[in-house]
C-alpha cells in the first residue's frame, strides 16, 4: 500500500516459504508447524513489580517463532498475522477478563506516525479485535515523532520518552472513577509504558488497572 515495491519484493522472497523455518508454507508467511510452536507464557513466570499496575498477564514469550511473527507484523506490515496471534491468545485474554472483571478493556495505541505512514494499522488493536473481547479507545497517543523506546539507553531515558505521550480521552473521564480497567499492549518489556498508562488511570480515580500483553520480552529484568 505505502511501499508497493518493498512489499512485492518481500512477497517474492517469502510467498511460499515460512519466514521462520524457510520450509514451504502453502503461501502463508508462517507455516502451521511453526505457528503451533507459539507457546503460552509459563504460569511460574517471574512477575515484574510495575508501579501503579495491579497485575498483568502475558500470552507468550517474545522469542523464537513469536519474535518472527511480531517482527513481520511491526516491521513488514503483515497485517493478517495479527489475526492469527489474536485467535491464539483469545482464550488467555478471555480467562484474564473473567478473573479481573474489568469495567473497560482498552489498548495502548501505537505511535500515530507509524500507524499512518509506515504500517497502516495498529497491531495491538488488530490483535485485540481478533480476540473478540469488546474494548473502547480510552487512550490517546500524541503524534509527536520520537525516538523508539527500544533505542533508549537507560530506564531513565525510557521514562523521559514516555512522559506526555499518552493521555486519556476526556469523554471517558467521568466514567473511570472507582472502576477497573484492563489495558492491552503488544509487547511487555520493562513495564515503563504500562506503568505510565496505569498512572494516568489512577490519577483520575480508577481503582484498579491490569495489563494484558500479547508478547513478553524475555531476558530483561527491567
Ligand atoms: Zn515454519
Amino acid at each position: 500500500m505505502f511501499f508497493p515495491n518493498f512489499k512485492s519484493l518481500f512477497s517474492f522472497i517469502f510467498d511460499h516459504r515460512c519466514a521462520h523455518c524457510g520450509k514451504p508454507s502453502g503461501g502463508e508467511y508462517i507455516c502451521l508447524t511453526c505457528l503451533k510452536k507459539v507457546e503460552p507464557s509459563p504460569e511460574e513466570d517471574i512477575q515484574l513489580n510495575i508501579p501503579y499496575l495491579d497485575g498483568y498477564k502475558t500470552f507468550t514469550h517474545y522469542e523464537g517463532v513469536a519474535k518472527t511473527i511480531l517482527h513481520l507484523v511491526k516491521f513488514r506490515a503483515v497485517k493478517h498475522l495479527t489475526r492469527e496471534v489474536g485467535k491464539l491468545a483469545a482464550p488467555f485474554l478471555w480467562s484474564y477478563v473473567r478473573s479481573v472483571e474489568p469495567d473497560y478493556v482498552t489498548f495502548v495505541p501505537t505511535n500515530p506516525w507509524r500507524l499512518w505512514f509506515v504500517r497502516g494499522f495498529d497491531q495491538t488493536e488488530e490483535m485485540l479485535k481478533a480476540t473478540e473481547v469488546p474494548y473502547r479507545k480510552l487512550i490517546i497517543r500524541s503524534p509527536l515523532p520520537r525516538k523508539p523506546l527500544s533505542r533508549a539507553k537507560s530506564v531513565e531515558e525510557r521514562q523521559r520518552l514516555v512522559k506526555g505521550v499518552f493521555n486519556l480521552d476526556r469523554r471517558y473521564l467521568p466514567f473511570l472513577e472507582g472502576k477497573t480497567v484492563l489495558v492491552v499492549d503488544d509487547l511487555l518489556t520493562s513495564g515503563t509504558t504500562a506503568s505510565k498508562v496505569a498512572y494516568l488511570f489512577k490519577s483520575v480515580g480508577t481503582k484498579r488497572v491490569f495489563l494484558f500483553a500479547f508478547f513478553r520480552a524475555v531476558g530483561k529484568k527491567r
